[in-house]
């Protein structure tokens, strides 16, 4: 299942190693604000200074437009890391060049040196092999534990391992393998819940699902374009018009596996404030528009959950962002918490749901992923993973 090499099964006392990780946090004015991915790459880092290596981290953070884009500097990053960690952790204005270079040479066994950001370079999306060399020049090793990233093939993700002897960092292992085992060898029942906004994102994870799972259901603004294909009225709803011959052929690849809200909670406007009711699945109205599935669509589901051995979740099943529409999405979290599943939740905005719902504590496995996970859910290989030795 997995099958590559990782930071155990290669020798780094005294030896420059160069991490790929997830900076990609939230910084607003020079703070960080969520630090769960530098939190997930702790046990790597921890690992390689404990075994005598020189650590060097490098890392994108968010969408620069160019290197004066300062907004997007990794240093607020690599100063908050210095307070989770006992070690000596220095900076390097530029990713590579003679700036990263120097401070490379002067990084000792036990000791952090960041990066910044290395999409301050065009090279770095452009997967450009002479970027990828000379961020290769900077050490002996290359661990890629960037599982967020794993699914592009940038220069500091794939590009660089070409370059140098390249391995998995923890993180990556153990969110390959419950991502990869969840959808290759699942303990049955096997139930994937999917939600979100739109379906046009997730149709190549729901035809996969289709095939491996023994349930699906559907939630979420994507189950709308279902229902808009099977001759609804909708009203205001968010729906995909592009998508409806998908979501027929969907519906009919699915059989009985899928499974539509048998009701919905509507709203007469897109607001946290909207005046709202519970009906069950019939015409929308105009100008009312469905914000969350029902209190009967959550027992249902809930249901087949109870009875889950392995349940993967991506997407909220309403807008719970506002508290009138959080309770589908909520219920269904209680489900996967209470349940005896293995439970699997796949990045991005379900996390957030999870988190706010406070039952995170409750799931085997939350993704630190958002299109990496979807990517694995949908059976694709990821670049940055294929580019590691194997075993
Ligand atoms: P995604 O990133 O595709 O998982 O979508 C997450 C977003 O979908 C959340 O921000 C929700 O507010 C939104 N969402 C969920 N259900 C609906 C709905 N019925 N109508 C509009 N947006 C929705």
């Amino acid at each position: 299942m997995f099958n590559k090499k990782t930071i155990e099964d290669i020798d780094v006392k005294g030896k420059r190693v160069l991490v790929r990780v997830d900076f990609n946090v939230p910084v607003k004015e020079g703070k960080v604000g969520d630090d769960t991915r530098i939190r997930a790459a702790l046990p790597t880092i921890q690992y390689l200074l404990d075994h005598g290596a020189a650590v060097i981290l490098c890392s994108h953070l968010g969408r620069p437009k160019s290197a004066q884009d300062s907004k997007y500097s990794l240093k607020p990053v690599a100063e908050y890391l210095g307070t989770l960690i006992a070690n000596k952790v220095s900076f390097a204005e530029d990713c590579i060049g003679p700036v990263a270079e120097k401070a490379a040479q002067a990084v000792q066994p036990g000791e952090i040196l960041v990066l910044e950001n290395t999409r301050y370079h065009e090279g770095e999306e452009k997967n450009d092999p002479e970027m990828a060399r000379q961020l290769a020049s900077l050490a002996d090793l290359y661990v890629n534990d960037a599982f967020g990233t794993a699914h592009r093939a940038h220069a500091s993700t794939e590009g660089v391992a070409r370059y140098l002897p390249a391995v998995a960092g923890y993180l990556m292992e153990k969110e390959i393998r419950y991502l990869g085992q969840t959808v290759e060898d699942p303990k049955r029942p096997f139930v994937a819940i999917l939600g979100g906004a739109k379906i046009s994102d997730k149709i190549g994870v729901i035809r996969n699902l289709l095939s491996k799972a023994d349930h699906v259901l559907i939630g979420g603004g994507m189950a709308n374009t279902f229902f808009k294909a099977q001759g609804y009225p909708i009203g205001d709803s968010l729906v995909q018009d592009d998508a409806l011959d998908t979501a027929r052929e969907l519906i009919n690849m699915g059989g009985g596996k899928l499974r539509l809200p048998i009701d919905v909670v509507i709203a007469d406007k897109f607001d946290a404030e909207a005046e709202s009711k519970t009906v069950e699945m019939g015409p929308v109205p105009d100008g009312w528009r469905i914000l969350d599935v029902g209190p009967e669509t959550v027992a249902n589901y809930s249901k087949v959950i109870a009875g889950a051995g392995t349940v993967v979740w991506n997407g909220p099943m309403g807008v719970f962002e506002f508290p009138r529409f959080a309770e589908g999405t909520y219920g269904i979290a209680r489900a996967v918490a209470e349940s005896g599943a293995i439970s699997v939740i796949g990045g991005g905005e379900s996390v957030a749901a999870i988190q706010q719902s406070g039952l995170a504590g409750k799931i085997t496995h939350i993704s630190t992923g958002g299109g990496a996970s979807l990517e694995m859910l949908e059976g694709l290989t990821l670049p940055g993973l294929a580019a590691l030795q194997d075993k």
